[in-house]
């Protein structure tokens, strides 16, 4: 027995998704495709995208707010779990990568449900901002430059109702965030989100074990 998180070593985390993970054969199909590419780590692992879905469905979440795309692997989780009525919006920057995640909701039949806007994020969101859509979205997942997160926290906070959901990914860092005075400017971002958040009381908050590390926010 144990009063502290379980370390997974390979064989419990095979169990793992053995018995818990309902990956369908597309997002298979796109996980393997993205693994090829160079910025692969980028991609969430297969469990927190249905974690993700999960959770828009226990918050029945209608209005998403992705900031930082890539493949599209977590857009396709979290929008398949919408509604007929629900809506994504991604932020991401112009690459190659685009017309894969295009090309996999457009398979999955959800490229009506998904938005993908091309700009710095930080444009993106100040223009939502500026359109009027200041606390309309119901759940926001952020995994973008980590430089930025403790930027983006305060986006997030303003584009995100009261009792919405903000979502950082990475901010176990791959264990980097013990680093005392590190060189890495996304390092230190993370820290500096991680120790704000502890004491911020806009909102409620649980750091997830789960991937790199997923901290899950709810706006007071
Ligand atoms: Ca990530």
């Amino acid at each position: 027995m144990t009063a502290r998180t379980l370390a997974l070593d390979d064989a419990l985390y095979s169990y793992l998704l053995d018995v818990s993970l309902r990956e369908t054969p597309l997002l298979k199909r796109l996980r393997e495709e993205t693994q090829a590419l160079p910025m692969a780590r980028w991609q969430v692992a297969p469990e927190q995208g249905q974690f993700l879905a999960l959770l828009v469905k226990l918050t029945g979440a209608k209005r998403l707010l992705e900031i930082g795309t890539f493949t599209g692997y977590s857009a396709l989780c979290m929008a398949s779990a919408l509604p007929e009525d629900g809506h994504l919006l991604c932020c991401d920057l112009p690459g190659d990568y685009n017309q894969i995640a295009r090309r996999y909701w457009f398979q999955a039949e959800l490229q009506e449900r998904i938005e993908l806007r091309l700009a710095p994020a930080l444009e993106t969101l100040g223009q939502l901002e500026r359109e009027g859509r200041g606390e309309s979205f119901d759940l926001i997942f952020i995994d973008a430059d980590k430089a930025n997160y403790p930027v983006y926290l305060e986006h997030a906070l303003a584009l995100v109702r009261r009792g919405g959901v903000i979502l950082f990914d990475n901010t176990l860092w791959s264990g980097r965030v013990l680093e005392q005075a590190p060189d890495s400017a996304d390092t230190r971002a993370i820290q500096t989100l991680n120790r704000r958040l502890k004491t911020d009381q806009r909102v409620d908050l649980s750091l997830l074990p789960i991937g790199d590390g997923l901290t899950l926010c709810r706006k007071r």
